[in-house]
């Protein structure tokens, strides 16, 4: 039995005549980049994190460095960030000039604490991006407060957490600008590249849409050197489609969670750890095993497919290492060691679960 670690065409096969219609409506109208796909989008996303202002861009990527870039973050600058995540988290901090400063995790659900935090913190921290590993929020109370008191601005990165939150308040709605991708292997994904910018403020909303648009805001005139960032129609109307369906898809992957929760208990791994203070999205299933490397052949030789997010944290990527190569960052070093995502995604079966768990129970 062949179990992916994603199966869009299952999903295509789903609701694939929705999308495929929502893509004609697109086509017919003629209308391909900023237009009311995307605009219709903007509100349905920001409703769903219930902020006041959403600004679609073309990547989270892009998401990340146009919230820096409305926030005044610039040369001279610290950006905290946690060591354990995508690239793109922090290649976002370089973009604007500002210096990334990374920190630990809290070794249980591998996010951001206030404690790990405040041990990065300086008198030049200018702003934290907070990452929501894997479909779960970090600790905001405690974060967002601990940001309040020294002055911080927070950005969270939400490309893996839409629809989680922490006691009802969303990903995305906690921080000064919350950044979402909509990659087509994320909970909501596009069928290309596509992101977003939430914010509460009207002023950061006027600004991210001059800096997705060549910094302008009436046509031709140009304010300011910005960029070429803006969600295509296409994509937008794409996710329009599938977004009625996001939160039928998240609870498919909670019970997935559920079951192999079942299925591996008392096994000789670590299951994921949920705060338990609001909805994991598991955007990834990680579990945490000495053996992991070995573990992964061999799932891989029963046709299961899985992943590690991420073998290297970022202090030790050859393009931070020269500059913080030396740092200690016990839980992150030790987290890039042992973790091993299992498939996960709504279509999965539960046949599909079983199998995954006998071949793994098999190899520990
Ligand atoms: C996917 C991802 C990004 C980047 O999003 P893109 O849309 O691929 O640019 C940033 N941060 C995290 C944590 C991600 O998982």
């Amino acid at each position: 039995m062949k179990v992916p670690m994603l199966d869009l065409a299952a999903e295509w096969a789903e609701i694939g005549a929705e999308i495929a219609a929502a893509i004609e409506r697109v086509l017919v109208s003629g209308h391909f980049v900023l237009g009311p796909e995307g605009a219709a989008l903007e509100k349905e996303i920001a409703a769903l994190a219930g902020v006041p202002h959403a600004v679609a861009c073309n990547s989270g990527t892009d998401a990340l460095h146009l919230a820096l870039r409305a926030a005044g973050v610039g040369p001279g600058d610290e950006v905290v960030t946690p060591a354990f995540t995508f690239i793109a988290t922090a290649e976002a901090i370089a973009y604007v000039g500002a210096t990334p400063v990374f920190a630990d995790i809290d070794p249980g659900t591998y996010n951001l604490s206030a404690e790990t935090l405040e041990r990065a913190l300086t008198p030049g921290t200018r702003a934290v991006i907070v990452v929501h590993l894997f479909g779960q929020c970090a600790g905001m109370p405690a974060i967002a407060e601990l940001c309040k008191r020294r002055g911080l601005i927070v950005v969270e990165d939400c490309a893996q957490a839409i629809a989680a939150d922490w006691d009802g308040t969303q990903a995305g709605a906690w921080g000064d600008f919350g950044c979402f991708s909509f990659y087509p292997t994320k909970n909501l994904g596009a069928y290309g590249d596509a992101g977003l910018v939430t914010t509460r403020e009207a002023r950061h909303d006027t600004r991210l849409r001059m800096l997705r648009h060549h910094g302008s805001r009436h046509t031709y005139l140009h304010e300011e050197i910005g960029y070429n960032s803006r969600l295509d129609e296409l994509q937008a109307a794409v996710l329009r489609a599938k977004l009625p369906h996001l939160a039928r898809f998240s609870a498919a992957r909670q019970k997935h969670a559920a079951r192999y929760r079942e299925l591996l208990a008392g096994a000789k791994l670590q299951l994921p750890v949920a705060h338990g203070r609001g909805a994991h999205v598991y955007h990834q299933f990680t579990v945490r095993l000495a053996n992991r490397d070995a573990a992964r052949k061999a799932l891989a030789a029963a046709g299961v497919a899985s992943g590690v997010y991420y073998p290297i944290p970022l202090h030790r990527q050859p393009v931070f290492e020269k500059e913080f190569g030396g740092l200690a960052l016990p839980a992150a070093e030790a987290a890039a060691h042992e973790v091993l995502s299992l498939p996960i995604y709504p279509q999965l079966t539960d046949e599909q679960i079983q199998h995954v768990c006998r071949s793994l129970r098999a190899c520990l």
